[in-house]
């Protein structure tokens, strides 16, 4: 596809700042109000499919899937013995990737550590520096929040309730269903809307003894909801429907797009309205405003191969650079009006940083399906999800909010969560009679929003590209050490109930960031002395600035929130349109 050229003279009437759920909705949603839109994107736009290769054969693979060895991934034990920045003692190492760049098929994907420092407390902060970010390995949980976590202060204190209730929010999710597609069965729970689901994936019959199991516990078990579409969206020519083949299962993407990404579900349609400019390889350092009105007036870009600057004009400018990375250019984006940084007269801007914590969990075993003929559970966007059930009609007496559980089961490619010992002949065979049997379960669980949870820039690290670098100051307090010490208990009786032998129960939890669920770094409100945006994420401070991202979220929720960015931006940017043609911005 022919990319337009940016023309660095005219005005566009937008400009945002990355592509990838965040950005590439507001792209789809601007270009469709008709509006000249200017995308600039830090990274470069790949040759995904051969990226991804998600038919390709462990031994069709120089490395089996793995990182050539001259690259390394850093490991849950050096998280925990090393600090940022990462790169320090890791020199030898050509390129350096979080924990999830383990993997041949994300190598390009994810950011290299030694050119992107962060400095402060542990973290595993996982970054994708490329068209569409994120979306082009997520995890495909696409989930809905309710009034439960919209207005979570309203029933137990804690926080700030959201400017918004589901109400307002239910019209943009049916309307991200419809353009995106997603697989799931109804529920109708309260606490966990439903979509409005194509076909569904099935639940093998581990997961289903699971669900039946808790049933009189008043426990649900669900399909997994998968940003998938499985019947097809014949509005989109660059997505295939589903055909449960090839790598769901690695995350390393989906080469025939049934799984959402946001190049092929958001910014190529985009393109093909005539409407959007495309600027790959530009990494913005700074988003710049007009000294006599005080508006934001564009923002000031380095070529990342060439390393050159330029400018560009916009009359709006929508910050959708990830969490962390639009708290950054915020507080980069210092001037002699906004002195703290851009949008940030609260000082909110960087703090309330939460996210889901990870760790506990369990495997067990079905030990009626031991030595069954085998399944084919390969190639399913996911396995099930099993939703809150804490602090939903009773209070628990240890910790506030809630969390869920993932999980799956059945025959794959890899045997999962054995604990087959032995060898030689003995041993596969044992492999084989056990694997389909296994099944196990992780919790994703609610960070509280604390203002002493923040980043703020590095006084002296800086970016391959000169720009400075974030410093952490997070960690996971008392109530998520309590809830995490509740999933371990909670898992362990679910799986009794349903009759598997418990095979490990994890109480380990991960390191901060594992979730990579990043939110609230720029929260919404409506007092803009405790609040970066308002309702439509538009600053308080610069009525002409947005941030669409998952840093307008006030709490995290136990639910994944890539659904959500997406809603959230769809709303604000359809209230930008309006406002822009009725002169407001
Ligand atoms: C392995 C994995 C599994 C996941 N699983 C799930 C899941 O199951 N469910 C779920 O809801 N979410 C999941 N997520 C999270 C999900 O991917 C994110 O919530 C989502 O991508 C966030 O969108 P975003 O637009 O805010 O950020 P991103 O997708 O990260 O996109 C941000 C873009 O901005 C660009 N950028 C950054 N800085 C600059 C700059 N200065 N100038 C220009 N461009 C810039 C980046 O290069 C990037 O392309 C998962 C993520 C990963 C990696
Ligand atoms: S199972 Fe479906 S969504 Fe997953 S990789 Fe295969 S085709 Fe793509």
């Amino acid at each position: 596809m022919a990319e337009p050229e940016v023309n660095l003279k005219r005005t566009y009437d937008a400009i945002i700042i990355g592509s990838g759920a965040a950005g590439g909705m507001a792209a789809h949603v601007l270009t469709s109000h008709g509006l000249q839109v200017l995308l600039l994107e830090a990274g470069k736009k790949l040759p995904i499919e051969q990226e991804l290769r998600s038919m390709e054969w462990p031994y069709d693979n120089a490395h089996r899937g793995f990182l050539p060895p001259d690259s390394h991934s850093l490991t849950f034990n050096e998280y925990t013995i090393r600090n940022p920045p990462y790169g320090a003692g890791f020199e030898k190492a050509k390129h350096l990737h979080s924990y999830i760049g383990s993997s041949d098929y994300v190598k390009s994907i994810v950011v290299d550590e030694h050119e992107n420092p962060f400095t402060g407390t542990n973290y595993a902060w996982v970054r994708a520096r490329c068209l569409g970010g994120k979306t082009n390995i997520w995890g495909r949980l696409a989930l809905r929040l309710s009034d439960y976590d919209f207005k979570a202060k309203d029933r137990d204190g804690f926080g700030e309730n959201w400017p918004i209730s589901y109400s307002e929010i239910a019209p943009y999710y049916d309307k991200v269903d419809l353009y995106l597609g997603i697989t799931g069965v109804k529920e109708n729970l309260p606490y966990l809307p439903d979509s409005i689901f194509q076909r569904p994936t099935k639940l093998n019959c581990a997961e289903l003894t699971l669900k039946q199991g808790i049933q009189k516990m008043d426990r649900v078990l669900t399909q997994y909801r998968a940003g998938v579409t499985s019947e097809g969206l014949k509005h989109n020519k660059y997505r295939s429907r589903c055909y449960g083949r090839g790598a769901c299962e690695r995350k390393g993407g989906c080469d025939i797009h049934a799984a959402f990404d946001s190049p092929t579900g958001l910014i190529y349609p985009a393109m093909d309205t005539g409407n959007l400019t495309l600027r790959t390889n530009a990494t913005v350092r700074e988003i710049t405003i007009d000294q006599q009105t005080g508006k934001a007036s564009g923002a000031h870009f380095i070529d990342s191969q060439t390393m050159t600057d330029y400018h560009v004009r916009g009359k709006v400018v929508i910050v959708a650079a990830s969490t962390l990375e639009s708290a950054r250019l915020l507080l980069l984006s210092k001037s002699p009006l906004h002195p703290n940084g851009l949008a940030n007269s609260s000082g909110h801007v960087g703090h309330n940083f939460c996210e889901h914590i990870m760790g506990p969990g369990i495997a067990g075993r079905a030990k009626d399906l031991v030595g069954k003929a085998p399944t084919l559970d390969d190639g399913r966007p996911g396995g099930f999800y099993l939703t809150r059930f804490r602090n939903l009609a009773e209070k628990h007496p240890k910790f506030i909010r809630g969390y869920g559980f993932e999980g799956g089961s059945g025959s794959t490619m890899f045997p999962r969560g054995t604990d087959t010992h032995g060898f030689g002949a003995d041993f596969k065979q044992e492999v084989r009679k056990n694997q389909g049997a296994f099944i196990g379960m992780g919790g994703f669980g609610e960070v509280l929003a604390r203002y002493e949870n923040f980043v703020e820039l590095d006084p002296a690290v800086k970016d391959k590209w000169g720009i400075p670098s974030l410093r952490f100051h997070y960690k996971f307090g008392d109530n998520e050490h309590r809830m995490a010490e509740d999933m371990k208990e909670t898992a362990q009786e679910m799986f009794e109930a349903a009759g598997f032998e418990i095979v490990h129960v994890n109480s380990r939890v991960l390191t901060e960031g594992w979730s990579i669920h990043e939110l609230g770094t720029a929260r919404m409100g409506n007092d803009p002395k405790t609040s970066v945006l308002n309702q439509f994420e538009q600053s308080h401070d610069v009525k002409n600035l947005f941030v669409v991202d998952g840093s307008a979220f006030v709490n995290a929720s136990c639910q994944n929130p890539t659904w959500t960015i997406m809603a959230l931006c769809w709303r604000s940017c359809d209230y930008l349109a309006d406002e822009l043609r009725q002169g407001n911005l």
